[in-house]
């Protein structure tokens, strides 16, 4: 058997390892690259291998970064089964149909852009006949593609992969390709999310294989902890806070407890929380309910205002069977009453979320995205970014070139939509809302695999981060780490 990584390698997103066993190719995960938009198209155009040979693809869960470029393999030429959660599936489904509108909206705006290209390349040459063209030799400093470029996929492409899906329990074996099992165990990451456990039969030799998907950490609302890893000969461990320590979550109901209650205090204005659709947006909406249930707080209202994270968070409720004792409980007593619901408006139209904006009282509004470069946040930033009675609260990661970024690092003007604005706002950032185990989490979790592990592979993670995390592994006993780059190709 071999071992072949093609993304995901030395940074977070592209999620996509590849396993090739008794004649049969299966995936782990196949996620979409994502970062600056030009540069997305390009990475993600193409696949490492045959999508027509690929035998079947296991899903960790739902994130697109891990399951975003499975309409691209149906397009290809794939037609095996996907294993996943039932959670996961139905998570799929909506963040595959967003981010095919997503892919619709970026070919049209790399359109553009090499349409401003050319004609500014035409005009030059009509400028100075006897001067070289410029146009070729812009677009190759540029990332700007030179064919007309087609979305990678559309809404049809996702209704020819959603059939494709198997959907499992977590715990129970199920048969990937010849020779090869697999079965889900709870990864306390998202909804659904699972780490993975592979038994592969080649003749007389089996190879037990653990992949981490995205490890979670204890403690997460609603989700139950992640389960223990098994015991395998190889291991694939994400490392994105592999260098990290998270502050603990009781610290995080604190502090937007307070922040509600300085929005209540002042009686007026907002309090801003971009929000990761799936997820984060489920995780704030639980504390809040324990900060109104637990804090005497005024005349506060709450908006979702993002139709994929009301329909991720009607999915959420769907699943009670995932949940920790603590949620479970929590959901049937807010089943009867909750003094959240009374305050609670999830907007669905693009009037609806207007009219927030006139909306004269104090009010948290949830919306995506979460790095404030795209969805209606931005228009809510537009409104009240210039207004003293306006607080922020940055809840996620945010990404180098990002709107997000510039008010974390303190920015006092800043543009949106292509006008500039004053930043007036108060400014939080909360960072101990991860999903993800931090540098200690994940050393708990592998470090008792040390001795009889033969082979680790880090991926996942920046290299600031796996970095640190190898050389950790290796002083806990592990005698093999790699980090691995992309199309590599480990034999066993
Ligand atoms: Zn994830």
């Amino acid at each position: 058997m071999d071992l072949l990584f093609h993304g995901a390698t030395g940074d977070t997103t592209g999620s996509c390892h590849l396993l090739r066993a008794n004649g049969c190719e299966v995936l782990f995960d196949c996620g979409l690259y994502q970062g600056r938009r030009s540069e997305t198209y390009a990475r993600n155009a193409h696949f490492g291998f045959a999508a027509a040979r690929i035998d079947a693809v296991v899903q960790s869960h739902a994130h697109v970064d891990h399951c975003g470029k499975l309409p691209m393999l149906v397009r290809g030429g794939f037609g095996g089964r996907i294993h996943a959660t039932h959670g996961t599936r139905d998570l799929a489904e909506i963040l595959l149909h967003d981010s095919a509108n997503i892919q619709v909206k970026d070919a049209e705006h790399l359109n553009r852009e090499r349409w401003r290209a050319r004609s500014y390349a035409e005009r030059r040459r009509d400028a100075a006949r006897n001067c070289p063209p410029t146009y070729p030799a812009a677009l190759a400093r540029s990332t700007i593609p030179e064919a007309e470029v087609t979305p990678l996929y559309v809404d049809e492409d996702v209704d020819a992969t959603l059939p494709l899906f198997d959907s499992h329990v977590y715990r129970e074996w199920f048969d990937v390709a010849r020779g090869v099992r697999a079965r889900f165990h709870d990864a306390g990451h998202i909804l659904g999310s699972a780490w993975i456990e592979a038994e592969i039969t080649e003749g007389a030799k089996v190879t037990r294989l653990v992949f981490t998907g995205d490890y979670g950490r204890p403690g997460q609302p609603i989700l139950r902890d992640p389960e223990p890893l098994a015991e395998a000969d190889i291991f694939i461990s994400e490392s994105t806070y592999g260098a990290r320590s998270h502050p603990p979550f009781v610290d995080m109901e604190r502090q937007l407890g307070d922040a509600v209650e300085r929005l209540a205090r002042r009686g007026r204005g907002r309090l801003l929380v971009p929000v990761f659709a799936v997820g984060r947006a489920q995780n704030i909406l639980y504390t809040l309910s324990h900060i109104f249930e637990q804090r005497a707080i005024g005349d506060v209202h709450v908006a979702v205002d993002s139709p994929l994270a009301s329909r991720a968070t009607e999915i959420v409720l769907k699943y009670p069977e995932y949940f920790d004792e603590e949620a479970l409980s929590e959901f049937h007593r807010l089943q009867l009453r909750s003094r959240l619901k009374e305050r609670l408006t999830f907007t669905e139209s693009v009037d609806d979320s207007k009219a927030l904006n006139r909306d004269p009282r104090p009010m948290v509004v949830l919306s995506a995205s979460g790095m404030m470069e795209s969805g209606r946040i931005v228009h809510h930033l537009a409104w009240h970014i210039s207004s003293e009675d306006t607080e922020i609260l940055v809840v996620g990661y945010q990404a180098a070139n990002t709107l997000g970024r510039r008010l974390v690092e303190k920015a006092r003007e800043v543009n949106i939509l292509g006008h500039a604005f004053q930043v007036r706002a108060k400014v939080t950032t909360m960072n101990g809302f991860s999903a993800h185990a931090d540098r200690e989490g994940l050393l708990a979790a592998l470090t008792p695999h040390a001795k009889r592990a033969k082979a680790l592979f880090l991926v996942h993670g920046e290299n600031d981060q796996r970095m640190p995390l190898a050389r950790n592994l290796v002083e806990r006993g592990f005698a093999r780490v790699e980090t691995p780059e992309d199309a590599r190709r480990f034999e066993f």
